[in-house]
């Protein structure tokens, strides 16, 4: 693997996977490996690029075996404050795994960036591979909690609607178990909410 810190050379495909391989437990990368292939799917149905979306994807659980120690330290050592995200310490793989890509494996890429940041709360106004990788972390073939058959033909057809349809679903979980709700998540439902609703007046 060519790790050059220095001149920040971007990790190719296998770098990734490798690193991958050798640091998560197996059965987080299985996950990982569903991800990239439901992202690549939705990538050439909506007309993105299956490239970037499997590198985002294969990012996106990347620091998900951290603590909430290790997280916040993590962020904080590279000068972001998790602020709302201590209440909710299982979002902060998302926020954290975009600043290792970045500062680790030299990842440059904005959108992927982004995609890897928001893959957990969402946000409103979300780009193509962001609601790809949103989406594809819920749908891939391992999945199999309840209502996930919908979520994956709502996939097929309305990529928006199979946002607002996880975000209910994570949120329904969420307050089930008496978990706080980041206010990006509920304002991204007010956003898909919105926007559905004017596609569908239209
Ligand atoms: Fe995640
Ligand atoms: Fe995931």
């Amino acid at each position: 693997m060519s790790m050059n810190y220095t001149e920040q050379t971007p990790w190719s495909r296998k770098d990734l996977l490798d690193y991958l391989s050798s640091h998560l437990k197996e059965s987080r990368l299985q996950h990982i490996l569903g991800v990239a292939k439901a992202a690549k799917e939705l990538a050439a149905l909506y007309d993105s690029d299956g490239d970037k979306a499997e590198m985002a994807a294969l990012y996106h659980d990347i620091l998900k075996d951290k603590d909430k120690a290790w997280l916040v330290g993590y962020m904080r050592d590279h000068g972001e404050e998790p602020g709302e995200g201590l209440l909710a310490w299982k979002t902060l793989h998302a926020p954290a795994g975009s600043i290792f890509a970045r500062e680790v494996c030299g990842q440059q890429d904005e959108e992927i960036l982004r995609a890897v940041r928001y893959h957990t709360t969402g946000r409103a106004g979300m780009s193509l591979l962001e609601k790809i990788i949103f989406v594809a972390d819920y749908i891939e073939e391992g999945r199999t909690f309840k209502g996930v058959e919908r979520l994956r033909a709502l996939a097929g057809s309305d990529l928006d609607k199979a946002v607002l349809a996880s975000l209910e679903s994570s949120i329904t979980y969420l307050r089930k178990s008496d978990a706080h709700v980041m206010s990006q998540s509920l304002e991204a439902v007010q956003y898909y909410t919105e926007a559905i609703a004017g596609k569908d007046s239209k």
